[in-house]
């Protein structure tokens, strides 16, 4: 029982006094000298910088975690924009897609569908008694590479990595989850070094047997976990099922859905345009595409519009053209909500049409098709608006319905635009421009922050709906200045606080809390608790050594 165990990891840390290592019995066992911080992260960078692919350097990273949790933590902390892109996307998608071939290590626990009626049982092998948050994925559609099988285990190692940097959730208590329900993928069923079962995909109906079962596990053995699902290739029944019974989300809707209308409130109060005459075109009508609609629905409600008025602002297109009841297709169930029904038989099959049917304000991109928004359209939504809302969302970069560059030349810089992945400012007639991110990192540490502290025994759509709305307030006045309506990332840590603190109010609102004196905080106290309970990796060898310091002095009196 050696995985994860990172304060054991600690004791071979390489800045601890030599009083620590002789009372841990690890004196001798390092080289000799106590060095500090700055030298060892000077040594990590430098052999970093060694690693000459970003998979060979994920591989360093994972490594470093797991020889030593809190220094790979105070390295993240401190370059979070450097090393995020290697711990995260981009670089874990190529790590699942690799998976069985570059394993080196345990960091979390595989569940398969052999393993049912026993679950339980297996989930005691978990080494760390305490488990407050785990991220679950069948890895059946990773990023937009498609079902990755086990390999998917890349995802919720680095999700949790994000949750610990962002939110300060301590290590040990994140559960990475991966769970073996077969695969569709033939070439990793035909590929000898896949580490999952060679079988095929189970029936939705085993899956829901299995996810009950398993649900019910992870709740006995740690009532008070929360759970979050990602990458599902459909996840919305799961989604349904247990929100109630749970303290669960789904981040690829719900969390997209909260990042998003965080990042359109800001935008609409810069188009100048009231948040009734705004009318949306959705390009995408998958499970972020509806995520994100409905929670803008949930907006425009918050602003004063019934929920028909709201519905009705929004058209969305998915790869038969506008999504209407009577296009003659069976509609998957998540898409019929916003089915079109005011079409008087007219179909529409391309984005171009549709946009000239609705002249838009609004023209979100969640279609994984890099390109969509042609320079045309972008000209034409500047033609009609005077802020014109572009959101490209979809990821990575080469996916992006456009490029930062195209939606800044082609509206002569007046898009308030938001990328899913990261893009560079840009010079654009002696001026700068810069783009916003609308990363869910933004919201999901928080969430997870927010349930786990004030306890909740549900994430509501209200815990959703705040953490989205908890994004303006942190946006700075120079950052306003400069169109920019979400947080710099640099900030991520004190933004998390924030949400959570929104999150917290929303669980108390809905009565879903059981930590009530936390009601009895004003919001100022509140916020500086949050902030004291987040894991600070720089503070943790320094705990070690005080404790020891302490145990020793105690012996010697
Ligand atoms: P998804 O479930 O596969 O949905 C994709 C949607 O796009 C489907 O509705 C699909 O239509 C539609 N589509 C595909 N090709 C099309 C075409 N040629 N024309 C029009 N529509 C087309 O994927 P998802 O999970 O919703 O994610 C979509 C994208 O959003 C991904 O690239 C992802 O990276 C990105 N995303 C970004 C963020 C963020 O920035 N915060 C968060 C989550 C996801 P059918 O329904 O007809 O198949
Ligand atoms: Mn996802």
């Amino acid at each position: 029982a050696t995985a994860h165990v990172p304060n054991r990891a600690a004791h071979f840390d390489t800045s601890l006094s030599i009083t620590a290592r002789k009372y841990l019995q690890t004196y001798g066992l390092t080289p000799p000298r106590a060095e500090s911080y700055e030298v060892q992260k000077t040594r990590c960078l430098a052999q970093l910088a060694l690693k000459t692919t970003p998979i060979e350097k994920f591989l360093y990273l994972s490594t470093l975690r797991y020889n030593n949790v809190h220094l790979f933590y105070r390295l993240l902390t401190d370059h979070f924009t450097e090393l995020t892109p290697l711990v995260y996307t981009p670089t874990v998608g190529e790590a699942c897609q690799r998976w069985s071939e570059i394993y080196q290590q345990p960091e979390g626990m595989y569940l398969s569908f052999e393993d049912r009626g026993h679950l339980s049982g297996i989930i005691q092998n978990w080494p760390q008694g305490n488990v407050e948050i785990t991220v679950v994925t069948d890895g059946s559609r990773i990023l937009g590479l498609g079902d990755l099988g086990v390999g998917g285990m890349g995802i919720p190692i680095g999700k949790l990595a994000l949750y610990t940097g962002c939110a300060g959730i301590r290590p040990e208590v994140t559960l990475p989850l991966t769970v073996d329900l077969g695969t569709s993928n033939k070439a990793l069923q035909a590929d000898p070094l896949y580490m999952g079962s060679h079988r095929d995909k189970v029936t939705p109906e085993e899956e829901r047997e299995f996810l009950d079962e398993l649900m019910a596990a992870l709740k006995e053995r740690w009532p008070d976990i929360v759970i979050q699902f990602e990458d599902w290739k459909n996840p919305f029944p799961s989604l349904e099922r247990y929100r109630q019974d749970y303290a669960m989300f789904n981040d690829d809707i719900q969390g997209t859905g909260a990042v998003i209308m965080g990042g359109i409130i800001g935008a609409v109060k810069q188009s100048g345009v009231a948040t009734r005459d705004h009318r949306a075109v959705f390009l995408g009508a998958g499970s972020a595409g509806v995520g994100v609609a409905k929670q803008i629905v949930d907006y425009f409600i918050h602003e004063g519009m019934t929920e028909e008025e709201a519905k009705s602002r929004f058209w969305l297109v998915d790869s038969k053209g506008l999504v209407t009841q009577d296009r003659g297709d069976k509609l998957a169930e998540h898409k019929t909500y916003f089915s079109r029904t005011d079409n008087n038989g007219q179909q529409f099959q391309t984005l171009d049409e549709v946009i000239e049917y609705v002249k838009p304000t609004i023209l979100m991109g969640l279609s994984t098709i890099g390109g969509a928004f042609t320079p045309d359209i972008l000209q034409k939504m500047a033609t009609w608006n005077e802020r014109p809302i572009i959101f490209a969302l979809s990821n990575p970069s080469s996916k992006s319905e456009c490029t930062f560059e195209e939606a800044i030349t082609h509206t002569d810089g007046r898009a308030l635009f938001a990328s899913g992945s990261p893009f560079q400012p840009y010079a654009y007639k002696d001026k700068i421009y810069h783009p916003g991110q609308g990363n869910n990192m933004y919201v999901f540490p928080g969430i997870g922050l927010g349930t786990i502290l004030s306890k909740a025994v549900q994430v509501t759509p209200n815990m959703i709906y705040a953490s989205g709305e908890a994004l303006p307030t942190m946006i700075t006045e120079e950052e306003k200045q400069i169109s920019l309506f979400y947080p710099c990332i640099a900030r991520i840590r004190d933004v998390s606080a924030r949400v959570a603190l929104h999150v917290i109010r929303a669980a108390q609102k809905d009565n879903v809390d059981r930590l009530h004196h936390l009601r009895e905080m004003n919001d100022e106290s509140l916020e500086a608790w949050i902030k004291d309970k987040m894991y600070d990796p720089h503070q943790e060898t320094k705990e070690i050594e005080n404790e020891i310091r302490e145990l020793v002095d105690d012996l010697a009196a």
